[in-house]
């Protein structure tokens, strides 16, 4: 079984209310071995400042504080999910670098600065081309130089536009999302498997799984398992699913990092 999960959310993050010592707790109790702490790192506002956002020195000092307490039982990680927005791709990698980050999600939350979860992100278009200008600015994101070590939830848009059914259809994407992969590979990076969409009922695990196959197929090798909680209920919610998605796909290994470094589990 997978014992890691790489990606949550605390009351560091404006969505969730969550303590860390109590993801720490839960975590233990459920028998983790490893966590990292992916707190929102976003500006999704051009006039804010990435500072302004979260306070980062409490946010590591926090982790440091729970290393010591629990180290002996659980590794835990400083981590982060930042929003890839290209016109402050330099202030965002200088503010990362500010810190020892072991692991860093890289996300498509939002399309010059607007969130795509908001309902009038979509309007005045069909499915397909909302789901084309998510995919498009994917590839914009990707090619430029961001410090990330996987590109997390890529088919997060499925959740969003307030269409009826949340079909992504792979005949209209194959090739953006193809070309996305393909960029991440040669960039050395990774993708992730984030459990949540199986909560937010979308019937699979994020990727769906011929996303998750195409990686495979180009020759990608990195991929993480996150529970994207923002409750400690949620920790390591639907792993057996995620572990049983990356067998059927012909993965021998999932990932671990340290220090921004790939390190591979072998899957029995
Ligand atoms: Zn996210
Ligand atoms: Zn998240």
């Amino acid at each position: 079984m997978i014992k890691t999960d790489y990606h949550m959310h605390t009351c560091y993050s404006f969505d969730s209310d969550e303590k860390m010592e109590d993801i720490v707790k839960k975590s233990i109790d459920i028998g983790l071995r490893e966590i990292v702490f992916t707190d929102h790192l976003e500006v999704i506002h051009p006039n804010k400042r990435i500072d302004s956002v979260i306070d980062y020195d409490k946010y590591v000092g926090e982790i440091s504080y729970l290393k010591i307490k629990y180290g002996k039982d659980i590794n835990i990680l400083l981590g982060a999910e930042i929003n890839l927005e290209p016109s402050i791709e330099k202030e965002t990698n200088d503010y990362l670098s500010t810190y020892p980050f072991d692991f860093i999600i890289g996300s498509l939350h939002a399309f010059e600065f607007k969130d795509f979860a908001t309902p009038d992100s979509s309007k005045g278009l069909t499915q397909d081309e909302y789901y084309k200008k998510y995919f498009e600015w994917g590839i914009n994101c990707v090619k430029k130089d961001f410090n990330f070590s996987v590109l997390g939830h890529i088919d997060y848009i499925i959740r969003y536009g307030g269409y009826d059914n949340k079909f992504l259809n792979m005949d209209v994407h194959r090739e953006y999302i193809k070309e996305i992969l393909k960029t991440l590979i040669d960039k050395g990076k990774g993708i992730e498997i984030n459990t949540a969409g199986l909560r937010y009922n979308l019937g699979h695990v994020h990727p769906k799984m011929e996303i998750l196959q195409m990686y495979k197929d180009l020759g990608g090798e990195i991929v993480t398992i996150g529970s994207d909680a923002h409750k400690k209920t949620d920790l390591a919610r639907d792993f057996d699913i995620a572990y049983d998605v990356l067998k059927k796909c012909g993965f021998k290994y999932y990932s671990r990092f340290e220090k921004m470094k790939p390190v591979f589990e072998k899957i029995n």
